[in-house]
């Protein structure tokens, strides 16, 4: 039997409903969880499997969850031919990273939900209870009562449609080709890659992810307005390497996520959106477990203090925009750019950056630093490089772009009644 009314309604139980669940779980609220697939089929998805080995380690330290996973030393830019001869150019990120196996974290996280009290309703929301704020969420059949919901229900949100203009347009979803590929014999990759090349995918990449010695996540993806062929250009470069002898496939299909900037706010009266639902994933790597895990924690921890005050305004929620934005919005917001660039490239052009300019140590700044200081660098190396002034003017104006747009999210305010006027400004420099 349900109850009439919680503390907190997530909607969907993916990563970013079970990161909210379990941060409220151990603040003693009431969680309901409403989840439109079977419970023996949450965690099932199409996805490249791959994230920060940090990740796995908090949810350990945080939650007592642990999970099985295959390291890996880190990731690797490439272009095909680099991938297979590492002479031919290749950046590599060496942060440690891991694959895991996504059905089967979704059901440790799920089964940790129920055995520390959160009720499980398999229904799909339809849309919010609202009366000057959300006050729960419909089903087709019932009504589900909460002091705040949050809304986790991926890419296609069920509730943030209507509340916000801009997310979902299909000029920021993309699009992924995704096979679990078992190999005749083992090959020797220590590090996960993300593969450019324009002429077999527009406006995306490939990407090669270890999950055994010979096991490969392996896929393709882009931008949903580009939409290639990418099962056929998986396919295509499976076969035209004889280091991929394929023994078996399986857990094949494609996926949508968000490619774009993250939402300008995630909150409303009485709601809180995480994850995909908020585009929380990293415009150039597709990468968003990590941040959808982070999201849902961060909401939460919002959410206690409101709840505790009774209030659940947006000046009251308002801390979650905050604390997301200073720690992936700036990063996110300003790789748009690095995003547009990259798969613009050719594959000469990109073989000539990779061996000449976008070293190792580049890329991680461009990432993690201030992207003024990386210019700098960048152009420094280019001089010395200095073969291809066009194409370094076109890094360069990337670059450019991505430092303005850096400064723009670092400006994100902590009040919002000044969140109008950021959001104007963002807006005019393509930071939205
Ligand atoms: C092809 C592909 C490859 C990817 N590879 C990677 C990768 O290698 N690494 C990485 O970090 N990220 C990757 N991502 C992105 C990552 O999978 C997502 O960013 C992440 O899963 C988002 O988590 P979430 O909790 O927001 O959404 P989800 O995990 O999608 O969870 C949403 C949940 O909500 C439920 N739901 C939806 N609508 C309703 C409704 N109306 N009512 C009730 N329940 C509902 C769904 O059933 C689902 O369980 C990839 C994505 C794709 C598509």
């Amino acid at each position: 039997m349900t109850k009439d009314s919680y503390d907190l309604i997530i909607v969907g139980c993916g990563m970013a409903g079970a990161a909210a669940g379990l941060t409220a779980l151990k603040e003693d609220l009431t969680v309901c969880i409403i989840e439109r697939k079977k419970s023996e089929f949450v965690g099932r998805k199409i996805c490249g499997e791959l994230a920060p080995l940090k990740m796995v380690k908090w949810l350990e330290k945080e939650f007592s969850i642990s999970l099985d996973y295959y390291s890996l030393k880190g990731l690797e830019i490439c272009t095909l031919s680099g991938y297979v001869d590492s002479t031919q150019g290749v950046a590599r990120v060496r942060d440690p990273l891991c694959t895991i196996d996504r059905w089967q974290f979704g059901q440790v996280m799920m089964k940790e939900l129920l055995r520390r009290g959160a009720e499980f309703c398999h229904e799909v929301v339809t849309g919010p209870v609202w009366r000057n704020g959300v006050h729960g969420v419909k089903t087709h059949g019932r009504s589900y009562y909460g002091t705040l919901t949050v809304d986790c229900s991926g890419v296609f949100s069920a509730l943030s449609r209507g509340l916000w203009q801009g997310l979902g347009s299909s000029s920021s979803i993309g699009l992924g080709y995704k096979e679990n590929v078992i190999l005749e014999e083992p090959i020797p990759k220590e590090y996960a890659a993300i593969i450019f090349d324009n002429s077999i995918v527009p406006s995306g990449y490939f990407w090669f992810f270890p999950k055994g010695k010979c096991e490969l996540n392996v896929g393709a993806g882009g931008m949903a307005l580009h939409c290639a062929p990418f099962r056929k250009a998986v396919n295509q470069v499976l076969k035209s390497y004889p280091c991929f002898r394929v023994k078996e496939k399986n857990s094949t299909g494609y996926g949508a996520l968000p490619l774009g900037a993250p939402l300008s706010s995630m909150v409303a009266p009485g709601l809180l959106v995480c994850g995909d639902a908020a585009g929380q994933a990293n415009p150039l790597t597709g990468e968003g477990i990590a941040p959808s895990l982070n999201a849902g924690h961060m909401a939460v921890t919002t959410a206690v203090e409101a709840i505790r005050r009774k209030d659940v305004s947006v000046a009251a929620l308002w801390k979650y925009n905050y604390d997301f934005m200073q720690k992936f919005g700036r990063i996110f917001g300003s790789l748009l750019p690095l995003r547009d660039f990259m798969v613009s490239l050719s594959v000469k052009e990109l073989k000539l950056l990779l061996q000449n300019v976008i070293t190792d140590e580049v890329l991680y700044e461009l990432e993690e630093n201030e992207p003024s200081y990386t210019l700098k660098t960048i152009l420094t190396t280019a001089a010395n490089a200095a073969r291809n002034p066009s194409l370094l003017f076109k890094l360069g104006r990337a670059v450019g772009r991505m430092s303005i747009l850096r400064a723009i999210y670092d400006r994100y305010p902590k009040d919002p009644r000044r969140f109008p006027q950021w959001r104007q400004h963002a807006a005019a420099w393509g930071g939205l």
